[in-house]
């Protein structure tokens, strides 16, 4: 029987040398144009190539100040301004609490007035018609 040891010595002598992924998550991140398909930068309003509107562009609600305002202050209670703006998960709660006792309502009108009121989509209602 041959018993010569296998000189394993050596075999640790591997360099981790992992491909280092700089993976500097860009802040410019492409997205691709819904008109023309080209790849643009996500914040782009709109396309370069073809001009056509990009979903970042979309940040303006087509909700207006003085609808939410007259209906959170004649319906507040209600919570049918939540309705109109598209939140109707908190207008069902509203309407279920009556407007937290008008307290929440009125809290929304306020919010409503200054401009800080947002739709289902988070987008502030800053134009008031
Ligand atoms: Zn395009």
């Amino acid at each position: 029987m041959d018993n010569s040891a296998m000189p394993f010595g050596q075999a640790a002598n591997f360099t981790a040398q992992e491909s280092f992924m700089t993976s500097t998550t860009s802040v410019y991140q492409l997205v691709s144009c819904n008109g023309c398909g080209k790849q643009i930068h996500s914040s782009a309003l709109a396309c370069p190539g073809c001009g056509a509107p990009q979903p970042a562009a979309q940040l303006v609600t087509d909700k207006r100040i003085l609808p939410a305002m007259l209906l959170c202050f004649f319906l507040g209670c209600f919570g049918i301004h939540r309705f109109y703006v598209g939140k109707v998960g908190t207008g069902i709660l509203q309407l279920l609490t009556l407007g937290g006792l008008g307290i929440w309502a009125l809290i929304d009108l306020i919010i409503i007035v200054v401009g800080s009121f947002t739709d289902s989509e988070g987008r502030k209602i800053k134009q008031w018609t």
